[in-house]
């Protein structure tokens, strides 16, 4: 008889698999730990109902303890699993690692939100997978809507108002339908908003949504009947990058909305990554009684798994409903162990799918037999509320579903002020950062891209680049020091990444730390004056100049970065440089070298063969050859630096030369 049962995970499958051993087994046979870092488990599938505001959040989370009364349920995160010493290692409540030691292990640790497959998704995507992803959801939704209120400019009114999706699976459509429902019904109680003003897009990479559903006309019912509802539904197109503006798109198109909703699949959790064992695509291969191979202790089920399902030969799909039965099986499984009969292979016929599209209509197949309208909505309501595991649970449900027939949208949210903290954000080409005269929310240090900075002229309105940023420079800190709105905007030159600091973090590290509040001042000083104002004698000279005109080829050519140590060595000593510019096969700038640079590489033990490409400055700051002169002034002013490497253009960045503080000087002494 084990004395000891461990599950990790109480989603669907540990939870019916703690269920059915404590049923096997007494307590006084066996303990049953189960462990969880969160400790209610979560109802996913009424996640987009939580996010959409027809039910409580808490209606949607069950308590484990409560329910599994007779478990000995542990509120720890499990962080490693030593199958060779049958224990599995835990972070303690105290933040130290512990250990307990099992006789059997079952891990049903579920799957984690993907969010790292396209650049800017981690960032500014909304994921749906816990209770507290679906309430910053719905705050942020109202949010935008209180925003879009009060908004004057059109733009910018369209962009909050715009909501995007991406995926088009059955959470991906759950979410769009819910998410399209709530905002259209909330339009009622803003003075500036009507229903037509919101834009709900789905993007899904396939020619047809929902791919879950055998048939075709249920997929074709929802997509028409979505359409219908004002959801406009962009196939057969990828994502590429998120911003706090939009996306974009493989084919170049940009939707622009503050809001992005990511349901585009799961990701092996972390302790699943670093166990070792069979895995495909980073999940475990279990064989079919759902035993590891060669481990006759340790189980693996629910989306954390990969099994064969007995009934019909394919591999189960990762759903709530198989998940369930795996946990069931596992433990009649384990039983046979102990019992010591033959175990037998996962076999489960499944009952069906219903996915909720929206303005109470649902599609679904049960049982071979095809529902769809309102009926089916009917039946997915009524099949969730049954599938609650308690009645507590059930009947919050059934209670806020009441109170939504009745009565109008609840309109609040909250933002509980949670202590503040870094952040990076990212930004594609020509995103604005923020605008000029916005409120002043954040200080930004960039770590990879360029930034300009824009101020429009005080007649024409236009706008115009005053100064380019590079990886290393910070702004936002005038308005933040002043208390008051920008008085220039910052837009991303190139694919940016910043990190971004809140009002309170900044104002409280720049008033202790003496030497940043330094910097910051003399940052401060320079940019207030135009350019013109600090060179005054210049102006006549330059006003008005492109580069081109002050473009020099440097002495010596450029190099590649593949170039040795000793030969960029020799290229100074020999052509009297300060520096060397980098380039590859295409000759697009690269990087450049200077004679810090070599010093600073001796001392971190560079060799003569050592490719420059270790330690060059990489991607640095350059201009256009047909940008204005005063930019590369200005540039060159605040950073001190004595000439500026000139490219092509920004969208074609080949090296063309570059431009010296000391040929601008003396254009404007002899023009003096
Ligand atoms: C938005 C959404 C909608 C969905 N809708 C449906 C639907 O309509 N129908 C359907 O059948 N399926 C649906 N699914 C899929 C379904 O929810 C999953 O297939 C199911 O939850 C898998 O169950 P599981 O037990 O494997 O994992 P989960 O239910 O995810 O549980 C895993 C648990 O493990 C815990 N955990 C993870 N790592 C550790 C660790 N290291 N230490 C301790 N605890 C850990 C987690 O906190 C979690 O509670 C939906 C999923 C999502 C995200």
């Amino acid at each position: 008889m084990p004395k000891q049962i461990v599950i990790v995970g109480g989603g669907f499958g540990g939870v019916q698999c703690a269920k059915r051993l404590r049923h096997h087994l007494s307590e006084d046979d066996c303990a049953i730990v189960l462990f969880d870092y969160e400790n209610h488990m979560v109802f996913h599938p009424l996640l987009a109902e939580v996010a959409g505001a027809s039910i409580h959040p808490d209606a949607a989370a069950v308590p484990l303890r409560q329910m599994l009364s007779t478990i000995f349920c542990r509120t720890e995160r499990v962080v490693a699993l030593d199958f060779s010493h049958k224990q599995v290692e835990y972070e303690g409540h105290l933040g130290a690692r512990e250990r307990l030691s099992y006789d059997h292990l079952v891990l049903a640790c579920g799957g984690d939100v993907n969010m790292g497959l396209v650049p800017g998704m981690a960032d500014h995507g909304f994921p749906l997978k816990t209770i507290g992803d679906a309430m910053l959801l719905r705050s942020h939704v109202i949010q935008q809507l209180e925003k879009a209120e009060v908004t004057t400019d059109p733009e910018q009114r369209k962009t909050l108002l715009s909501f995007i999706v991406v995926g088009g699976g059955f959470s991906g459509v759950e979410i769009a339908g819910e998410l399209n429902d709530f905002a259209r019904k909330c339009c009622r109680y803003f003075h500036g908003l009507s229903k037509k003003d919101i834009q709900v897009t789905l993007i899904h990479s396939r020619d047809k949504i929902l791919p879950e559903l055998s048939s075709l006309a249920l997929r074709d019912f929802a997509l028409e009947k979505m359409q219908k509802a004002g959801i406009q539904f962009v196939l057969n197109a990828r994502v590429v990058v998120i911003t706090a503006n939009g996306v974009r798109l493989n084919d170049q198109r940009v939707f622009h909305g503050h809001t992005v909703v990511t349901a585009t699949g799961n990701a092996p959790t972390n302790l699943i990554q670093q166990t070792e064992g069979p895995k495909e695509k980073g999940i475990l291969m279990a064989e079919p009684d759902m035993r590891l191979k060669g481990l006759e202790h340790v189980w693996a089920l629910g989306d954390c798994a990969q099994i064969i399902n007995a009934y019909d030969g394919q591999r189960c799909p990762t759903t709530a409903q198989f998940a369930e039965r795996q946990g069931r099986q596992a433990a009649d499984n384990i039983m046979r162990v102990i019992q010591q009969q033959p175990t037998r292979p996962f076999y489960y016929r499944p009952q069906g799918l219903l996915c909720s599209i929206g303005g109470k209509r649902a599609v679904a197949e049960i049982m071979g037999i095809r529902v769809w309208g309102f009926l089916a909505w009917f039946l997915w309501r009524g099949i969730y509320l049954f599938k609650m595991p308690t009645w507590s649970r059930r009947i919050k449900i059934g209670f806020d579903w009441a109170w939504d027939l009745f009565f109008s949208v609840d309109l609040v949210y909250f933002t509980p002020k949670a202590t503040e903290r870094l952040a990076t954000a990212y930004y594609q080409t020509g995103d604005y950062i923020f605008k000029q005269n916005d409120p002043a929310l954040n200080f930004y240090v960039i770590e990879e891209g360029e930034v300009e900075v824009v101020r429009k002229t005080k007649d024409t309105h236009e706008e115009s680049v005053v100064t380019v940023l590079g990886a290393g420079d910070f702004f936002g800190e005038m308005a933040l020091l002043d208390k008051r709105p920008h008085s220039a905007g910052t837009r991303a030159r190139t694919p940016v990444r910043v990190l971004v600091l809140g009002s309170q973090l900044f104002m409280h590290i720049s008033e202790t730390l003496t030497p940043l509040k330094t910097i910051l001042m003399e940052a401060a000083r320079k940019r207030q004056m135009s350019v013109w104002q600090r060179v005054p004698q210049a102006q006549p000279a330059l006003e008005h100049k492109r580069i081109t005109e002050f473009v020099e080829t440097p002495p010596c050519k450029p190099v590649l970065a593949t170039t040795t140590f000793a030969d960029v060595l020799s290229i100074f000593n020999e052509h009297h440089m300060e520096v060397v510019f980098v380039v590859d096969e295409a000759g697009l700038l690269k990087g450049l070298v200077t004679r810090t640079d070599l010093f600073n590489a001796i001392a971190d033990g560079a060799r003569r063969e050592t490719p420059i490409q270790t330690f060059m400055v990489q991607n640095p700051l350059s201009l256009g050859k047909n940008e204005p002169v005063e930019l590369a002034i200005s540039i060159m002013r605040d950073r001190h630096f004595k000439w500026l490497p000139i490219v092509d253009s920004r969208e074609i960045p080949k090296f063309v030369g570059y431009i010296r503080a000391q040929k601008l000087l003396e254009v404007v002494l002899t023009r003096l």
